[in-house]
C-alpha cells in the first residue's frame, strides 16, 4: 500500500508498505479523507526525535475494513471517525482519568509517533470499540475529520481554560486550535473574547468564531492591548495555542490573579518556558496552568460528532486547500511553510 512517510528528519516521500494486521481487539481503517496538521510538520522537523520510514498523519476518518474478532461494535463498512490520540483504555493512566497519557507521557499519541499514522491506504487501530465512532448519517466526511483532533484540543483548551459564565478570555495564536478555543470559549459562555493574532485571513476566521476583538501582535503589545480592554485588570483565562516562550509568558501577564493559562500550543523548539516573576505574583497568586494532548476516545468523538449534527460549529470553512493523495507532499510542504493562507489542507484518499 502507498504510504506518506518522514524518511528521516527533513525528509519525506510516498513509499510501498505492507498493509497492517488487526488484533484481536483492533481495526483496520481504509481512509477516505484526511487533513495535515503542524504538528505532522513539527514531527519531520524532529521535535519528538528521529523517526525511520513512519507514516505521517492522525487526523482522518474512513471505512472499517476489517475487525479483530473481540471488536463488539464495528464491523466492515462502517464509517468512523477515529481520535488522533488513539489511548489503551486499560491503561491505569486512563482508569486514573488522564487517558491521552497511558503508558507514559503522551502514551495515547500513537499515529506517527510510535506506530505508522493516517496518510495511507490503511491503517490500524488500536483498541477499536474504545476509540472508533461511527459518524452519523447528517454529518459529512469533511466535518467530522475536524472532530479528530481540531475539535477536540481546541474545545479542550477552552474546557481547561475554567472560564466564569460571561467572563473574559484572550486566545493567543488563531491557527486552527486556536480557531476552535475561540469557538469553545464562546461555546463556554464567555463574555468577551480577545484574540492575538496577525494574519488577515485568520484574524476574520477569529471574528467569525466568535472573537470581539483582534489584537494584532505586529501592531501593539497584545498583553498592554489587553489590559486595556479589561481597564487594567486582564482577563480571566488565557490560552495558549501556538507553544512559544513568548506566547507562554504573555498568557501569565494576561490573567488576572486566580486566572487559569489553558496551553495547549506544541512547544516544538527551546529548551525551557519561562514564568514572569512579578506578573505570577511572586509564585502567590493563584494562577492555574493548565495542559493538555488532545482528548481522545470514542465517547469524546462522539459528543464532538453530535455537535456537528446540531449546527454548533462549522469547522470546515478552515479547509483552504484541498489535495488528492498523489498530491501530498506538496500539500505538506504548502502546511511546513504556512505558504498562500493555508489554514488546513484536505486530503482526498480516493
Ligand atoms: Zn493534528
Amino acid at each position: 500500500m502507498k504510504s506518506f512517510v518522514m524518511e528521516e528528519i527533513g525528509e519525506t516521500d510516498i513509499v510501498e508498505k505492507e498493509p497492517p494486521e488487526p488484533g484481536p481487539m483492533d481495526a483496520i481503517l481504509k481512509p477516505t479523507q484526511g487533513l495535515i496538521c503542524t504538528s505532522d510538520c513539527h514531527t519531520v522537523h524532529g521535535a519528538i526525535g528521529d523517526r525511520e520510514n513512519l507514516t505521517l498523519g492522525h487526523e482522518v476518518v474512513g471505512i472499517v475494513d476489517e475487525v479483530g474478532e473481540n471488536v463488539a461494535d464495528f464491523e466492515s463498512g462502517d464509517r468512523v471517525a477515529v481520535g488522533a490520540i488513539t489511548p489503551d483504555w486499560n491503561s491505569e493512566a486512563a482508569q486514573d482519568g488522564h487517558s491521552s497519557q497511558s503508558n507514559g507521557a503522551l502514551g495515547g499519541w500513537k499515529f506517527a509517533n510510535v506506530k505508522d499514522g493516517t496518510f495511507a491506504e490503511y491503517a490500524h487501530v488500536n483498541d477499536a470499540d474504545g476509540n472508533l465512532a461511527h459518524i452519523p448519517e447528517g454529518v459529512t466526511d469533511h466535518e467530522a475529520l475536524y472532530t479528530t483532533d481540531m475539535m477536540s484540543t481546541g474545545f479542550a483548551a477552552a474546557g481547561n481554560a475554567d472560564i466564569p459564565m460571561g467572563g473574559t478570555v484572550a486566545v493567543f495564536a488563531q491557527g486552527p486550535v486556536g480557531l476552535m478555543a475561540t469557538k469553545g470559549a464562546s461555546l463556554q459562555g464567555a463574555g468577551e473574547i480577545i484574540a492575538v493574532e496577525t494574519v488577515e485571513k485568520r484574524k476574520e476566521f477569529a471574528k467569525e468564531y466568535g472573537a470581539d476583538h483582534v489584537v494584532d501582535f505586529q501592531e501593539t503589545d497584545p498583553v498592554e492591548e489587553i489590559m486595556n480592554l479589561t481597564d487594567g485588570k486582564g482577563v480571566d483565562a488565557a490560552i495558549e495555542a501556538l507553544g512559544t516562550d513568548q506566547t507562554f509568558q504573555d498568557c501569565i501577564k494576561a490573567v488576572n490573579p486566580g486566572g487559569t493559562v489553558s496551553s495547549v500550543g506544541y512547544h516544538g523548539e527551546g529548551e525551557f518556558r519561562h514564568i514572569p516573576r512579578e506578573e505570577w505574583g511572586v509564585g502567590m497568586a493563584e494562577i492555574d496552568i493548565v495542559t493538555d494532548l488532545c482528548p481522545g476516545g470514542r465517547l469524546r468523538i462522539q459528543r464532538l460528532l453530535r455537535m456537528l449534527e446540531n449546527d454548533r460549529v462549522d469547522p470546515t470553512k478552515m479547509t483552504t486547500h484541498e489535495f488528492d493523495f498523489d498530491e501530498i507532499e506538496e500539500a505538506f510542504r504548502m502546511m511546513d511553510e504556512k505558504e498562500d493562507g493555508i489554514i488546513k489542507p484536505l486530503i482526498h484518499f480516493e
